[in-house]
Parts: C-alpha cells; structure tokens; sequence
C-alpha cells in the first residue's frame, strides 16, 4: 500500500486524530488555552484512516509535540508506541501521546476527565460509591478501571452485548479485586432496574444520543424512583438526559469530560494547568459535536 504523506504549517505542534475528525471540538478548545498562555495556536486536527495510523505516528515522532486520539485509535495506536503509562497500559486505551526527541509516550486522560466531571457537575468521587456502566465499547474501557481504582465500591456494567460487558467487568475485577463487579444484558429489564435503583452514579457510555434520532439505549421510565445521579457522555440533550431530568435527578452531559481530559493531555505536553474557562469558552466556539 502507497504511503501517506502528512503535511502540517510550521506553527502547528500538537493535533487531533480520528476517523472521522472534522466534527471534533478539541481544536477550539486546546487553542484556546494555548493562546490564553501566549503560545499561539499550535493544535490542528488530521483526519487518519485506520490503515494510516502508523505512517501519522511516523509523522508525528519527527514534526508533532503532542496528540490526542479518537475513535478508532485508542487502542490500536498501542504497539505503535516507545513506553505507555500505566494507567492506559491497564485500560488498554489511549487518548494522549507526549514526543519528547522522536520518543512516544501514550497516556490515558479520559478516566481523570470522567472523575473530575463527577466532581464538577455533581460533587461526587467514586470512593464508596455504586456505579452503573451502561454500554461496555472504548469510552466505557478507558474510564472504568480509573474508577475502580479510585475506590469506587461497585461497578455494573450493562450492555446490548452481554459477553462484551463481562469481559470488561472480568478484566477490572482482576486488576482491581476490592472494587465488585457485575455484568447484565441491557435487555435485562428487571435487573437494570434493580441496578439502577442500586445505584449512585449511573453512566451513559453508548453511542446512543449522537445523533438526534437515536432511542434511548434503555427505557427512561426505570429512572423514576431512583436516587442516582446520571452523566451522559455524550454533550447534547439525550433522551437519557431528558430521562433524568422528568425523574427529578441530577444530570449532567458529557462536556466537561470532554474539557478535562484536554486539559490534562494539556498539563501533560507543557507541564501547566490550562485555564479552563479558556477551554470552556473554545468549546463553545468551536463548531462541532465532541
Ligand atoms: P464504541 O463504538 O467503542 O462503543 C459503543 C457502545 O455503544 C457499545 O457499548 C455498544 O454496544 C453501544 N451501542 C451502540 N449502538 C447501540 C444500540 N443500537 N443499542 C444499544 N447499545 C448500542 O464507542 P465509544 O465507547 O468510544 O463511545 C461511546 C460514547 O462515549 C460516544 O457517544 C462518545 O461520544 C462518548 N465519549 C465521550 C467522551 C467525552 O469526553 N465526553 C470521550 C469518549 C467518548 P455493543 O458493545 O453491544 O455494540
């Protein structure tokens, strides 16, 4: 297969990829705190094909400082790395690569964005407490073991895949044997429900919700009566969120997940903190949907 060349304008240091990209909001957002630090506007976005992954990772060791990956990348760029952290080496993803002289190291920051959006939107830390997954694909992966590992008391994870969802909770429990886990079918009405009512964070991790069409990935009604509080990663009105909301919970969507595992691949390339309401506003700005 012929190999592709990638180009970049001389300013640009650290980028976005995905297949698809052009929707991605991280430019607005990155640049915006890059240039609240008076370092211009150095993050762009490139659109990579599965099948040329590892001629970008050329590219990018010898013209690129930093890059954050989307789907579908997050696990397959792994073998195309120098070192990983171990915390992505755990969640088998990852979402943040540091250059440093021609040397790749991959780090994973969508657990710590999922963890600081608990706090933000909801006040809450894992530590203790009974979490219900639903959906078990990459978003649901990078972010469940950083939970575990901060102590959360229980993980459920439900999806339209039942073997998908065990395979994930088999793996956390592994690495993480104080935090219980269990696995369930999302069609499991009854032991959904059960679950929700069990639980004190539950987390829409399916696709579902992109795209304003979509059913909700389980029926909104088993909401009512609960205590929980929901988080959608995705960052429109769901019909989960909207679920919510007629419940009387407290619900949140995904965009301050979003801001906060940019910020800290931000930390993580430059070793500052972002401003955030910088990050905040570049969201906001940018068009786009994640
Ligand atoms: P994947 O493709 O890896 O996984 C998709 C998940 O959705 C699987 O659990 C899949 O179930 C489920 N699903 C898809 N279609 C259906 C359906 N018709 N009925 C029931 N379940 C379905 O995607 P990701 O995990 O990478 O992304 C999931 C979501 O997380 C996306 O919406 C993405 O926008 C969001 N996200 C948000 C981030 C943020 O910062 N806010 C960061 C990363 C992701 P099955 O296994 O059975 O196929």
């Amino acid at each position: 297969m012929q190999k592709k060349l990638f180009f970049a304008p001389d300013a640009i240091r650290y980028a976005v990829i995905g297949d698809p990209v052009a929707h991605s909001r991280s430019p607005g957002m990155q640049n915006a705190a890059f240039a609240e630090m008076g370092m211009g506007k150095p993050y762009g976005k490139f659109h990579v094909h599965p099948s040329e992954l590892p001629d970008f990772i050329a590219f990018a060791r010898e013209h690129l400082l930093g890059v954050n990956l989307t789907v579908p990348h997050k696990r397959e760029v792994i073998p195309l790395l120098d070192e990983i952290d171990p915390a992505a080496a755990l969640a088998g993803s990852v979402n943040t690569l540091r250059i440093e002289a021609g040397r790749i190291t991959g780090y994973s920051t969508d657990g710590y964005g999922l963890i600081a959006a608990l706090k933000e939107e909801f006040g809450i830390a894992p530590a203790g407490k009974h979490i219900l997954f639903v959906g078990a694909g990459g978003a649901a992966q990078a972010t469940a073991f950083s939970l575990a590992e901060a102590g959360a008391a229980s993980i459920a994870i439900a999806n339209r895949s039942v073997l998908r969802a065990e395979e994930l909770a088999a793996a956390i429990g592994n690495a993480c044997p104080k935090c219980r886990m269990s696995a369930l079918a999302l069609a499991d009405r009854t032991g959904l429900g059960a679950q929700i009512l069990g639980a004190d964070v539950l987390i829409q991790a399916t696709s579902l919700g992109l795209k304003p069409e979509d059913p909700p990935p389980f029926d909104p009604a088993l909401l009512k009566g609960s205590r929980c509080a929901v988080f959608d990663t995705i960052y429109r009105r769901t019909p989960v969120l909207e679920g919510a909301q007629a419940a009387g919970l407290p619900a949140a969507g995904g965009r301050a997940m979003l801001i906060h595992q940019g910020a800290r691949s931000f930390a993580i390339w430059t070793g500052r903190e972002p401003d955030l309401d910088a990050m905040r506003r570049g969201f906001e700005e940018e068009p786009g949907s994640c």
